[in-house]
């Protein structure tokens, strides 16, 4: 008899299969339909012996100080800078657009200030600000949209950015100094031996069993549980009852070249050319040292694993219709970004599965990562 059945043994699932084992002394069984744990964020070595991310580069990065010290008790770190370049006009231009981005597309030789001129010179302020279209050409104007943004965003979700909700775009950073690092959070780290060695620390208590390559539905009525901590997608648990939830996948294509670099920078964005959008260099993201070097090539597609939700009203309002079903299911907890329909960084996981901990057992933040 378990206490509980956690099904995901992504960051929502492992992170709160922990909690409940080592907080609260409960017996866990942890299932997933994968042949692995770490659910998107799982790692391996290659045929090459070089570590890569199955489900696409994930870069850890939050500002969160009980998130960090939280997955610190499973890993070491090491620090990383992400940086991003597109390819446009033939030259690579530093992502989010600086100072340098600017002067190498337009052969200009703008300071910081003549570049505040400029972007108020080319931004078309607008009213109200409801897709991502408004959000750039309010902010850099027609032509960098065109150039930078436009046909990115089309390529990846298959929509025009009018529309799309502001929300997908709306936190792009312009920055009018020469600083190109990708995020700016407090902590930017990679643990030290991979996700997948986390994992397997955080899963390791002796109260949490784990079953791979089972969907739940399998062991449903011949394996008692109390009560179901869900991780899948929200739509699947009801039967697609109001309909499917629609999202956006991936396909991903590794190469591993004979050389040991390829790139300036971990990941070159192909606005513009080809049917990829992006095009990532792990070992940067990893640090691993190694002759030869494993390139990922993303091609956005319709159909395939369920990776981003398609923010656009009709979809959040069908996704409150299976909320509410859910709110009203005794004994199930819905966590993460499949169960709520949000993407949600790796972070912002876990902070929300160490909510739902501290909900489940009334203990504040401070007391639920006492133990
Ligand atoms: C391409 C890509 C790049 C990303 N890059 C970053 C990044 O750089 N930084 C960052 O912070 N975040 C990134 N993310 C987001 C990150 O992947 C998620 O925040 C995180 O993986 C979510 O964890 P989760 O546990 O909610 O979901 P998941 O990791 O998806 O885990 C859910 C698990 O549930 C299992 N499951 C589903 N249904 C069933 C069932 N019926 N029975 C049994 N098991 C089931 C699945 O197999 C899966 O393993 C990225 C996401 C994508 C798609």
């Amino acid at each position: 008899m378990f206490d509980y059945l956690v099904v995901g043994a992504g960051f929502a699932g492992s992170v709160l299969a922990e909690r409940l084992a080592q907080g609260s002394g409960k017996k866990v069984l942890v299932v997933d339909k994968r042949p692995h744990i770490g659910g998107n964020a799982y790692d391996h070595y290659d045929e090459h012996g070089i570590l890569i991310h199955k489900y696409g580069p994930h870069i850890f990065h939050t500002n969160s100080r009980d998130v960090f010290e939280y997955l610190s008790r499973f890993t070491a770190w090491r620090h990383y800078q992400h940086r991003v370049r597109a390819s446009v006009d033939g030259q690579l231009v530093p992502i989010p657009i600086n100072l340098d981005t600017i002067n190498q597309l337009y052969g200009t030789r703008f300071t910081a200030f003549d570049l505040k001129q400029f972007f108020e010179s080319v931004a078309e302020p607008r009213e109200t600000i409801t897709t991502s279209e408004d959000v750039i050409i309010s902010k850099v104007g027609r032509e960098l949209y065109e150039k930078l943004f436009r046909n990115y965003t089309r390529k990846q979700w298959d929509l025009d950015p009018s529309e799309l909700d502001a929300t997908v775009i709306a936190r792009i950073p312009v920055r009018t100094n020469r600083d190109d690092r990708y995020f700016t959070d407090t902590y930017q780290v990679m643990p030290a031996h991979g996700f997948t060695r986390m994992f397997e620390r955080i899963l390791a208590h002796p109260n949490i069993k784990i079953m791979l390559n089972t969907d739940y539905r399998e062991i449903e009525g011949s394996i008692a549980y109390d009560q179901v901590v869900f991780t899948g997608p929200i739509d699947e648990f009801f039967d697609y009852r109001f309909g499917k939830l629609p999202y956006r996948s991936l396909e991903f294509q590794f190469q591993t070249l004979n050389t040991d670099r390829h790139q300036p920078v971990a990941v070159v964005n192909y606005p513009n050319d080809y049917a990829f959008t992006r095009i990532t260099e792990i070992k940067h993201i990893t640090g691993q040292e190694h002759a030869k070097t494993t390139l990922v090539t993303e091609y956005p597609r319709a159909e395939g694993d369920p990776y981003y939700p398609v923010p656009r009203p009709e979809n959040a309002a069908l996704y409150r219709k299976y909320q509410e079903l859910a709110d009203a299911t005794e004994g199930v907890h819905f966590v993460g970004r499949l169960a709520t329909y949000k993407y949600y960084n790796m972070d912002q996981v876990v902070a929300q599965a160490l909510t739902v901990y501290s909900r489940m057992t009334g203990l504040t933040r401070r007391e639920l990562l006492g133990a």
